[in-house]
């Protein structure tokens, strides 16, 4: 069974399996197949198929993406060809849920970073995890934990040969297996890489010591059967049950997005300051070093210290650098903005004549740091007396970019911006990169975007304007759980100073996150909803320090079940509305103590 689309898939199978019977489906009527299939996507975000041709039949599922409606069509086809047809699945289909098939990092005990990819193993994907692995902190020593291959052609001696060369070229230097068939490849591995073997994972978790495990990069990987999540849970840190999901995959398409508004040769800066908006800073500008940007900028010293620490390298402006971090600052290679004369003078007796990189903050009317029109006949001075001082750019920043009431108003920033640009390289007879640009205005002044942009809150998905919205996604998932469940009787508060009073039997659910986590205390008292088992439940009475109450009326759920603060399908901007702020805030003052978690598919 084939889909008939593709003709080069076409060509081939009735080459290869000319005297095999073939069932094919098609969604274009030009084609011949044995099934013409139509499909639409429906307002809930599913999916209704309808099939025709040898079988008539017509249904749903609750997803949108294409791989999901192709592996439905494979499914609900093979099973039509089977001769007891189970109606079920067609009942059924529209309540499936998704599994989590993504890779996960996350921290584990004693300094060791885990990556869980325990989905399947075959060659490829191990490579892809190895390649992954390398990519994480590089003063770590790396260590695989493997499952023998259960998926591949090879016999069980190729397949060892393979591995040892994959395990030689990621330089690995311990590796642990669990399977019989991988005993041989301890003969196939240089000496200095510790090799143990386990028959099944049982012996291995028997053995398994934490203690064993520090400062080390590990790659957990394996076919799905042999449960290795089991020693990425013993190996992971215990915390919060809160938990920040943050979806790389998602970043990385919105940066495509962007990507797409820009000329070829603009140069990309990506906005990382405050832990890159919450998720943090060390994590994502490693990402998106591998996604080749050009730049980053952070807000303060430190931010751009600790990237270096964990072996970033690409430039890094820091754009509020205060003078006490100075010295650190030449010391790691970081590129200050520079917006007073004042900041200079002190950064010039502070180089002391040696060479450092700088940015030149241009004041156009947000009236928070920058240099004003009036002072650029002294800034000339001072950069004409310190050519160790190198101008890496000259740049200024939209007060209202996202706002069409304001547009007036950014291209009147636009204009003193470009003047005072003039004034300053004709002095000097340079002419560094310009910015001006954020999110929305890489989006909605795209003209503008001279050599080079700076991304912020749009790598995240979030945007207040409607056509971005369709095309971004959500980056972020803030999860926790309910801890209690209670039936409230008529007459019965709940919370802190009796907020709520019961008027009709109510069931609540306390759940794990609360305004020291970063939910606003403003949530409370029913103005926001969280999401539980897909239905929207209210939250009852104040919000507590660490926990708030859900009114759970209506809706299964147990003890234990995750509820959704925010993520794709509960956008962030909900909880910024009724909380009067904006997403901004919301996700830059999530608490530490919420785990955060970076996933890819
Ligand atoms: C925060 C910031 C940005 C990024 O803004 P977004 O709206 O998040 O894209 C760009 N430039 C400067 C100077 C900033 O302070």
């Amino acid at each position: 069974m084939y889909r008939a689309d593709y003709e080069l898939i076409n060509y081939e199978i009735a080459n290869i399996f000319s005297n095999k019977k073939l069932l094919s489906w098609t969604t274009n009527k030009e084609i011949d197949a044995t099934y013409y299939l139509s499909t639409q996507r429906l307002g809930n975000g599913g999916r209704s198929i309808s099939i025709r041709g040898r079988h008539v039949i017509d249904f749903e599922i609750p997803f949108n993406d294409d791989l999901a409606f192709e592996n439905a069509v494979f499914a609900v086809l093979t099973a039509l060809n089977f001769d007891q047809f189970p109606k079920k699945i067609i009942e059924k289909s529209k309540t499936l849920k998704s599994i989590g098939m993504r890779l996960e990092i996350k921290k584990g005990i004693n300094d060791c970073l885990l990556i869980n990819d325990t989905y399947n193993s075959d060659l490829n994907a191990l490579s892809s995890a190895l390649n992954l692995l390398s990519q994480q902190e590089v003063q770590k020593n790396k260590t695989l934990i493997l499952s023998q291959i259960e998926e591949s052609e090879l016999s069980a001696e190729e397949l060892n040969d393979q591995l040892a060369l994959l395990i030689v070229k990621n330089e690995i230097s311990k590796v642990i297996g669990v399977g019989e068939q991988l005993y041989d490849l301890k003969k196939l591995l240089p000496e200095k890489i510790s090799s143990t073997f386990y028959k099944n994972t049982d012996q291995l978790l028997s053995a398994l010591f934490p203690t064993d495990f520090s400062n080390e990069n590990i790659l957990i990987k394996g076919a799905r059967k042999y449960n290795l999540e089991q020693v990425f849970d013993r190996l992971s840190v215990k915390v919060h049950q809160t938990v920040l999901e943050i979806n790389m995959e998602a970043l990385r398409h919105n940066l495509s997005v962007y990507r797409s508004y820009l000329n070829k040769g603009t140069k990309l800066m990506v906005v990382l300051k405050a832990s890159a908006y919450g998720s943090g800073g060390v994590e994502l500008a490693r990402f998106l070093s591998f996604q080749h940007v050009d730049y980053i900028a952070v807000a303060y010293i430190d931010e751009g210290v600790e990237m270096r620490k964990s072996g970033i390298q690409k430039p890094i402006m820091v754009m509020n650098p205060e003078e006490a971090g100075f010295r650190q600052l030449i010391a790691y290679g970081l590129e200050p903005e520079m917006y007073s004369i004042a900041q200079l003078e002190s950064l010039i007796s502070e180089l002391d004549g040696k060479d450092l990189g700088i940015h030149l903050k241009i004041e156009t009317g947000m009236h928070r740091l920058g240099f004003e029109d009036t002072v650029i006949p002294e800034l000339l001075t001072l950069l004409k007396l310190n050519p160790n001082l190198k101008i890496r750019s000259v740049f200024s920043h939209l007060v209202g970019s996202d706002d069409p009431d304001l547009d007036d108003f950014s291209r009147e920033q636009i204009r003193s911006f470009d003047m005072a640009y003039e004034k300053i390289t004709q002095a000097l007879d340079l002419s560094p990169d310009r910015h001006i640009l954020n999110s929305n205005g890489i989006s909605r002044f795209s003209r503008y975007q001279y050599e080079m942009v700076r991304l912020g809150i749009g790598l995240h998905g979030v945007t207040d304007d409607p056509e971005m919205d369709e095309k971004l996604q959500k980056v972020q998932t803030l999860k926790t759980h309910i801890a209690q469940i209670k039936h409230i009787l008529p007459g019965e508060s709940v919370g802190y100073n009796r907020k709520y009073i019961a008027k009709e039997p109510m069931t609540t659910g306390t759940i794990n996150i609360g305004y020291a986590d970063g939910l606003p205390r403003l949530a409370g008292n029913g103005r926001f909803s969280v999401l539980c088992n897909g239905k929207q439940a209210p939250i009852v009475g104040n919000v507590c320090m660490d926990m708030c109450m859900i009114n759970l009326n209506g809706i299964q759920a147990i003890e234990g079940d995750e509820v959704i603060v925010f993520g794709p399908e509960w956008p962030i901007s909900k909880l910024a509305e009724v909380t009067q702020t904006i997403p901004y805030e919301i996700l830059t003052r999530l608490s530490s103590r919420i785990h955060r978690i970076f996933t890819r598919e």
